[in-house]
């Protein structure tokens, strides 16, 4: 039996290594994400099979809860929840993890050294995941506000949190069997850590936040893959905190920002936000003149932001897409690094439209040729096109790349004011001289649009 399990650990394993790389394209990224279920599946069953820690029935019922669950969620959770999801979703990884720490710590007490800081890793790490992700989750939800919460002595505050966190470690490891009082500080410490570590952080580095999380979700699993020498728990785990760093890093470059700068900066706050004021004459345009500049553009670029994901405009947008391609114009999508409320939105979106893959084109790849397109429809984007980022160094989001749809040589903006976007900043944008603003719910505006080509 013992060999039986380790080969399917090696199996599942191996489908995790598979199914991540598998979801680094588009293209594959649905089999890769079956394929980790599936070795998800197997890794369950064997070990709750290993030596009987359960009846076959209880894993058959638990199966057919969690698959009706995850069902429902799938299901009934909108595409512009998605986000709030994931934060959660990294939550209950943390918080599995610090139970299963607490409960070993029950069952053996008298701990080796080895398991009793793995243990203290998996209850630290764990409860920062938990209460981090649910500030995530609220600020993302609008329950709590987005915006940075600061308060006077807050660096002290936290600098003191992770010094008491490291001494009541410590008590507790030197005599794990008495530690009990020690053990529960260090559970309560760690969910006030993780409050304590994510409120100071809002504006346009939730991104950052969440994928961090999610890295600490992986590390925190692993501690506990330690705890129980379940060895597939480690494997996991760590690809999970792997891929969530490499995420992080991936989103601060494109922010342009350092870990501690997203960390502790405030960006956002009331003592951070600034920037020149963002006035002028915004010009609105209707569809039907829309219509007759898109109908004589040879190239379109599309910018699509969180608007098209509260619009549910992916289909319109791939149907206008289609539509200008049958006029001979060439039509190609912008993707931003941050664009929406979590990391990818964007390909996910309009995948779900089934828009061409090789349409898809990254902002560094599309920035070097947006001054020969004709018209970028920035569809419910704001801060990724933000022209402050480039040209207003007091702006708070200064130095971040955007993508430059000003230089094109006309801009639609379709949005229904001219409201900011997530990090609460002006957009001087709108105010340009090529930038013509169409008004209205970007799905309306759409179909408007595609009313006009079809009645050609
Ligand atoms: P923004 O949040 O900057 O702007 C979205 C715009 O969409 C709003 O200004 C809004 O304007 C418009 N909008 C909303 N509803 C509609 C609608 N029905 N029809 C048309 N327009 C609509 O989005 P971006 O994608 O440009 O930027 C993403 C921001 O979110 C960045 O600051 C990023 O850092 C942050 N973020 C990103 C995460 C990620 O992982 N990608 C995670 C968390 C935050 P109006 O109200 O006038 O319509």
């Amino acid at each position: 039996m013992e060999l039986l399990i380790n080969l399917s650990y090696i199996v599942s394993a191996s489908f995790f290594v598979f199914g991540l790389k598998m979801l680094s394209s588009p293209r594959t990224a649905r089999a890769g994400n079956l394929i980790s279920a599936v070795g998800m599946l197997l890794a369950i069953v064997m070990t709750l099979l290993d030596r009987g820690i359960v009846d076959f029935r209880w894993i058959v019922l638990g199966l057919a809860v969690g698959s009706v669950v995850g069902l429902f969620a799938a299901r009934l959770v909108a595409m512009t929840a998605m986000p709030e999801m994931v934060a959660i979703f990294n939550g209950f990884g943390g918080i599995a993890s610090l139970l299963v720490g607490w409960s070993v710590y029950h069952r053996v007490l008298d701990t080796a050294v080895f398991q009793t800081v793995t243990i203290a890793l998996s209850v630290l790490i764990g409860g920062v995941t938990f209460t981090g992700s649910l500030v995530a989750f609220a600020k993302l939800n609008g329950l709590i506000t987005g915006k940075p919460v600061l308060y006077k002595g807050q660096h002290i505050v936290n600098t003191a949190i992770v010094v008491s966190i490291l001494a009541v470690a410590v008590l507790f490891g030197i005599n794990p069997a008495d530690g009990y009082s020690f053990f529960l500080v260090l559970v309560g410490i760690s969910l006030l850590f993780g409050v304590l570590f994510v409120i100071p952080i809002g504006g346009a580095d939730m991104p950052v936040v969440i994928s961090l999380l999610n890295s600490f979700s992986g590390l925190a699993a692993c501690a506990a893959g330690f705890v129980i020498e379940n060895n597939l728990l480690i494997v996991a785990g760590a690809l999970v905190g792997a891929s969530g760093i490499i995420l992080t890093n991936i989103m601060w470059k494109a922010m342009n920002r350092s870990l501690p700068n997203v960390l502790f900066s405030g960006f956002g706050s009331a003592k951070t936000a600034g920037g020149a004021a963002v006035s002028g004459e915004a010009q609105a345009i209707s569809a039907e003149d829309a219509f007759l500049v898109l109908e004589a553009a040879t190239s379109v670029v599309i910018v699509p932001g969180y608007g098209l994901a509260v619009a549910q405009a992916q289909h319109a947008v791939k149907e206008l897409g289609d539509l200008l391609e049958a006029n001979g114009t060439e039509v190609r999508y912008a993707i931003h690094p941050v664009a929406g409320r979590m990391p990818g939105h964007m390909n996910v979106l309009l995948a779900e439209a089934n828009v061409p893959y090789d349409q898809l084109v990254e902002m560094d790849d599309i920035n070097p040729t947006l001054n020969t397109v004709d018209v970028c429809m920035v569809i419910g984007a704001n801060d990724v096109v933000n022209p402050a980022a480039r040209e207003d160094e007091t702006s708070p989001i200064y130095g971040m790349p955007i993508i430059n749809v000003d230089e094109a040589r006309t801009v639609f903006v379709l949005k229904r004011s001219l409201g900011v976007g997530f990090a609460g900043i002006g957009n001087p944008l709108f105010y340009k001289e090529n930038t013509r603003m169409l008004f209205g719910d970007a799905k309306q505006t759409l179909q408007a649009l595609i009313g006009e080509f079809k009645g050609m």
